[in-house]
């Protein structure tokens, strides 16, 4: 087997991600690793914590690709006396290199937002709800249509059935018989295309860390799509597949194999609901 320098996997990604669509407050890229470092084993998970990078170490992983950046913002230390600077040091104990790939896989064609649109049922050709500014091709969001209208209980719980589980089920907001079939979706927090999903004409828009009031007053405003709130992991998690089927295949055109695996690891910040706690517990309850 032909292994390849961390330098060669990061150059691919970059391929598929190029750092320069990045949002200018992003921190895409390499994290740690010496790009001379071989490459056999790369796993790919939406969040860069503990849990991660143990599930790294433990299957031996040379390089670990996430979503989120580790350091959104400068540091000045990566001493292991916080949980951002012992992943780092974990990582290079273990000889794992990190690299992220934030709003410039967002924007990609195909990139996060492809993978959710297909992951809740869409099958016709996918837009981007907001198109970049030097490429229209690329964007924020995608618009899409499902084979055939159905009514919004329908859609939500074949949106719910097709991401995977979290803690808390996605969240609807809408009149639950109205009749779908344009639907807007953004990979993790997209309230800030409510307005653009209502502009698309979508019926309804999924998306992920919806609030109150924007929610709110996009209800009250009437004539707008309906919402679906769902876990930001588990908006992100379905491009992990789609990026690592594409990074493997760009190596085997190059004669390299490199072994590709996605964490099915729950990340999401949310890890119980009240729902699933039973009152019986408490002594003297009620
Ligand atoms: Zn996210």
């Amino acid at each position: 087997m032909i292994s390849c320098t961390l330098a060669e996997v990061v150059a691919e990604m970059e391929a598929m991600y190029d750092p320069a669509w990045a949002e200018p407050w992003d921190a895409v890229g390499l994290v740690c690793g010496d790009p001379d470092q071989p490459v056999r084993k790369v796993l790919f998970a939406v969040d860069p914590v503990a849990v991660v990078v143990d599930e790294a170490l433990d299957w031996g992983a040379d390089l670990v690709v996430t979503h989120h950046p580790l350091y959104l913002r400068g540091t000045t230390s990566v001493a292991a006396t916080t949980f951002k600077g012992r992943v780092v040091h974990r990582l290079i104990r273990g000889g794992g290199a990190l690299h992220t790939a934030h709003t410039n896989a967002d924007v990609a064609d195909p990139g996060v937002s492809d993978a959710l649109a297909r992951a809740v049922g869409l099958t016709s050709e996918l837009r981007p709800l907001q198109p970049s500014a030097d490429d229209p091709r690329r964007g924020l969001g995608r618009v899409g249509r499902l084979p055939a209208p159905v009514p919004l209980r329908e859609f939500a719980l074949r949106a719910a059935a097709g991401l995977p589980r979290t803690a808390g089920p996605p969240r609807v907001a809408g009149d639950l018989e109205r009749m779908v079939r344009t639907v807007a979706v953004c990979g993790g927090s997209g309230d800030s295309l409510l307005g653009t999903a209502r502009a698309a004409g979508a019926d309804v828009f999924l998306t992920a860390d919806l609030r109150h009031h924007p929610a709110s007053e996009h209800m009250e405003a009437a004539d707008g799509p309906a919402l679906i709130d769902a876990a930001h992991w588990a908006t992100e998690w379905p491009w992990l597949a789609d990026a690592a089927r594409r990074l493997t295949s760009a190596m085997e055109n190059k004669g390299i194999t490199v072994e590709a695996r996605v964490s099915d690891t729950v990340t999401d910040a949310w890890t119980a609901t009240t729902t699933d706690l039973d009152p019986r517990a408490f002594e003297g309850w009620g």
